[in-house]
């Protein structure tokens, strides 16, 4: 899970990490009564969007001269005025795609005099299983691009879990960051709520983008990206109201509900799969036939009907999706309990594509009956490269006028 940027800042100051003061708003007023509020000169009005790129990015319905996602504002007029040109309007970032996103709410925060920018980011590295700090000169700028064209301006240290983070840790990013005296000890102690902060929510990534020296000499951080592990959501209810569902793909949050792995691809295959490594070789073996497929679909272990019925419903509202392939292994969950779940599903979506199923595992025979005898037009396949040949020949096979 994502948030935004203004709450991710709201997060990080309860950990002592420092942050300009601001306020989100959701209307003109709203964000004139936040700029009211803060002390100027300067002000700084910015999308709220779940994507990075805001500043250099473009809004659709304004033209090519205008300014981006970021703005400065010297003036409460002045807010007013980007306030009421950027909201209900669509960004267009290097991160959002092409169709961009609709700006719904901004944040209106105080404006720094910025001497210097940093990027400092922390990630789970699964090739050490530790937390990665990483930490570059080069701050502002897509990190990607510093990656690729720089690779030495980026330093990577990692944390022991067994000590946690040690004062020499504080020190080596410093290092990095080519900080001393004041500004090395005001790193380490970033450094500190940054850490505590991924540990105490069970975050996967906090990212810093500028992290900022002020002309008075103080860090600061003014742009922050925040995600959360989504397997330890359970154990942070206060977190799940930063959830932003307008951020979501539609079918994302359907299939979320019924504890559904589903990722919406560009392909015409719907795919519904009994775990995520089974998936993953069904979308490459449709790959191979010469198809794409239309989604990432994991049912999980424990498929019953309502979940398998969830899923259909879910496939079958993707408009491009011209045919389904069911792959299911019955291991604990029988595969004649999952035939009967995909009969009640077809019936009651009553389907209109093309639907091969490829059963096998626990109590297949059973299984294949029930298909074969429910009565509807339901193609069976006797291994994978079987179904996916199959379904690949029955989505391309042209239309009967
Ligand atoms: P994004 O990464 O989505 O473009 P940022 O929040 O990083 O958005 O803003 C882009 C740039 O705008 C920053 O690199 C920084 O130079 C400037 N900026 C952002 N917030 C402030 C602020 N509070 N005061 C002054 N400049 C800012
Ligand atoms: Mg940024």
């Amino acid at each position: 899970m994502n948030i935004h940027e203004y709450q991710a800042k709201e997060l990080l100051a309860k950990f002592g990490v420092p942050v300009p003061a601001g306020f989100a708003a959701m209307s003109v007023d709203e964000a004139v009564a936040a700029a009211q509020q803060l002390p100027g000169p300067l002000w700084v009005v910015k999308a709220q969007i779940h994507a990075g790129g805001r500043g250099k990015g473009k809004f659709t319905e304004l033209g090519p001269d205008a300014k981006g996602g970021v703005r400065l504002a010297r003036s409460i007029d002045e807010v007013r005025d980007n306030a009421a040109e950027m909201l209900g309007k669509t960004l267009v970032t290097i991160q959002t795609g092409a169709a961009g996103k609709q700006v719904q709410r901004l944040y209106i925060t105080d404006g720094v005099d910025i001497a210097k920018e940093f990027y400092l980011a922390l990630l789970v590295d699964r090739e050490t299983g530790r937390i990665a700090v990483v930490a570059s000169t080069e701050g502002g700028m897509d990190i990607e691009t510093v990656a690729h064209d720089t690779p030495e301006k980026i330093a990577t240290i990692t944390i022991d879990p067994a000590t946690g983070l040690m004062p020499h840790h504080g020190r080596s990013v410093a290092a990095a960051l080519g900080l001393k005296g004041d500004l090395a000890k005001q790193c380490a102690k970033v450094l500190s709520g940054l850490y505590q902060a991924f540990i105490g929510t069970d975050a996967s990534q906090i990212e810093i983008n500028p992290l900022a020296v002020t002309d008075k000499g103080e860090l600061m951080v003014l742009d922050a990206k925040v995600g959360f592990d989504s397997n330890a959501e359970f154990r942070h209810k206060d977190l799940a109201e930063l959830r932003d569902l307008t951020e979501e793909d539609p079918m994302e949050i359907e299939a979320s509900k019924y504890d559904l792995s589903y990722i919406k691809l560009d392909g015409s295959i719907g795919c519904m799969v009994n775990g995520a490594g089974l998936a993953m070789a069904t979308m490459d073996i449709i790959k191979l036939e010469g198809a794409e497929p239309a989604n990432f679909l994991d049912v999980g272990g424990g498929a019953n009907k309502e979940k398998v019925t969830a899923a259909f419903k879910i496939i079958l509202s993707d408009p491009a999706v011209k045919g389904i392939l069911v792959n299911i292994f019955g291991g604990i969950m029988r595969c004649d309990i999952i035939a009967d779940g995909i009969v009640a599903a077809a019936r009651e979506v009553s389907l209109s594509v093309p639907l091969v199923v490829r059963l096998e595992g626990t109590n297949v025979q059973q299984g294949k009956d029930i298909l074969a005898q429910s009565g509807l037009p339901i193609i069976a396949a006797n291994d994978l490269g079987d179904a996916a040949r199959k379904i690949v020949a029955e989505v391309k096979a042209p239309v009967a006028a």
